[in-house]
């Protein structure tokens, strides 16, 4: 993105929330604070930079929160729930409604600010905030999905079931959507009653003060959305509160498992969303211009940075011409154009990293992103797609996520070795195959060991009213943290059995 247009970006931002003011100079917004009872929270903190992996420039700086300040926060949605729950579902839905207009409003000014903090294309930035409208009208349609259920189980004894909210919950994301993944939890959550604590990625804090601002301009009461900033400490003071009833986690497999052991240790609801590695499994009848182009949108789309995106290619066969389109398409991403960068000059060198001890070890790299730089943006972090041959399952690059825009192909005789590969990860979730054969197509969706599995759909993510959700190490807890499964997760069900005597005349 050229000069002029960032300063137009963050000058629009501006003109639309009095909290992202420019400084010109120093940083493009002022210090961000947490959001506590409606307000921003200034506090004595600990303050950690927050950087633009487009460039490395200075955007603000955010504070790492303390248990301090989750007495702060919860003591506020503690004092704002009650009234809150006791709004009828279609009540408090409506809230959502005018959300979800201010989101569709606001939505070039979201993907600018995700553009910059997180480093993904614009188009990628769009797509994402479409994705968090539909996770909103789904906390919209609540009215039409907790009606609940009444039957008479003897003579004049009926038995009904009504969905209450759990009281005080909390949701803490990771870096790589900084709106989408917010808004699996946020609408659902809130809508069915219950108030929450949220602790985003402190690499991407800006989207997360937008969305407190826009919620409280939707109407929400103070103290129903609270937001604070910080790193392991805070998440740590979460797990433990005893008045935090439920968390949802998504992000790296150890510290999901970290957060589920420790909020299920103080008798916590947790589910814990954790790392990928995606198998995509080429069949020689697929069809080679779409897979090409498709096989590459998943490894190279968001900068790889997606838990559903492809990182091992299972080649069954003679699939060369498909790869050989594999690598034209790779070619044609071009870093700063149509491939945003990876979140940190850390992340980078550990994605480069992968691909040369593979190297080393014996595989063949194709199409080479290493050493990527933009020209104007010299201190962004930029990986090229990358697409490597001759990789082996016992590699690391093959058992471990490596979270950029790196493919690595592994060779199988058929698909029961192919099957084998996938069903060996110790992830799962998701798995694909590309193929025209519909007896292939429904082997592999029977025995593929992965939560979501897609046929010639390369990011198979289930869209609403369908649950997302994979298996293994990439989920820690039961049930899918969006969809109907959600619904769930945020409530508690209370059966009334009920036997009302005629007293005649009375
Ligand atoms: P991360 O695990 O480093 O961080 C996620 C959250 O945990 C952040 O809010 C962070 O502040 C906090 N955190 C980091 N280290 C911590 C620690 N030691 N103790 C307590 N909290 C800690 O993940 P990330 O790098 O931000 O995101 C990328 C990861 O998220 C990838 O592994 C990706 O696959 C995963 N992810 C999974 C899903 C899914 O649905 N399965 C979706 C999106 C991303």
């Amino acid at each position: 993105m050229s000069i002029i247009l960032q300063f137009t970006a963050v000058f629009s931002i501006a003109l639309l929330s009095p909290m992202f003011i420019p400084l010109i100079g120093v940083m493009k917004y002022p210090a961000l604070d947490n959001f506590v009872n409606g307000t921003t929270m200034p506090g004595d903190h600990r303050r950690i930079d927050v950087t633009s992996p487009l460039d490395g420039s200075l955007l603000s700086t955010v504070p790492l929160s303390t248990p301090v300040e989750l007495e702060s926060a919860v003591a506020a949605a503690s004092e704002a729930q009650s009234a809150w729950a006791s709004l009828t579902q279609r009540d408090r839905s409506q809230f959502f409604f005018n959300y979800r207009e201010l989101l569709r409003s606001h939505l070039d000014e979201l993907a600018e600010l995700i553009h910059l903090e997180n480093g993904k294309t614009i188009p990628e930035s769009r797509a994402e905030i479409d994705k968090a409208m539909e996770l909103t009208e789904f906390a919209c349609s609540l009215p039409q999905l907790t009606s609940g259920e009444v039957l008479e189980v003897s003579q004049g004894f009926y038995c009904s079931e009504q969905l209450e909210p759990l009281g005080i919950v909390a949701s803490i994301t990771p870096f790589n959507f900084p709106i989408m993944v917010p808004h699996w939890t946020i609408p659902v959550a809130l809508a069915l009653g219950n108030a929450m604590v949220f602790k985003p990625s402190e690499k991407v804090p800006l989207s997360a003060g937008r969305t407190a601002e826009l919620l409280t301009e939707a109407g929400l009461p103070d103290g129903i959305f609270n937001v604070l900033h910080g790193d392991r400490e805070l998440v740590e003071a979460i797990c433990d509160h005893p008045e935090i009833t439920a968390l949802t986690f998504v992000g790296s497999t150890p510290v999901a498992q970290a957060v589920y052991r420790r909020a299920t240790a103080s008798y916590k609801r947790v589910l814990a969303m954790g790392g990928a590695k995606n198998h995509l499994v080429l069949l020689p009848d697929a069809d080679p211009e779409y897979s090409g182009a498709n096989i590459t949108a998943s490894m190279a789309g968001c900068a790889g940075q997606r838990c559903m995106a492809a990182a091992s290619l299972i080649a069954v066969g003679d699939v060369d011409h498909v790869i050989d389109r594999v690598c034209q398409e790779s070619r044609a991403m071009i870093a700063g154009e149509n491939l945003g960068a990876v979140i940190s000059s850390a992340a980078r060198d550990r994605i480069e990293s992968y691909i040369t001890e593979a190297e080393d070890q014996g595989a063949r790299v194709l199409v080479d992103g290493r050493n990527t730089v933009v020209a104007g943006h010299e201190s962004g972090s930029y990986v090229g797609a990358t697409v490597i041959d001759q990789v082996t399952p016992e590699m690391r690059i093959a058992r471990e996520e490596v979270f950029g825009p790196v493919l690595s192909i592994l060779r199988a005789d058929s698909l029961d070795d192919a099957l084998a590969i996938e069903n060996a990860s110790e992830f799962g979730n998701a798995a694909v195959i590309y193929t025209q054969d519909g007896d292939a197509a429904r082997q592999f969706t029977e025995r593929a060991r992965s939560g979501m599995v897609g046929v010639n759909v390369g990011v198979p993510v289930p869209r609403e009213p369908f649950g997302f959700g994979g298996w293994n190490e990439s989920r820690f807890g039961a049930g899918d943290i969006t969809g109907t499964g959600s619904i769930s997760f945020w409530t508690q069900a209370k059966k009334i059995t009920s036997h009302w005597i005629h007293t005649d005349g009375e």
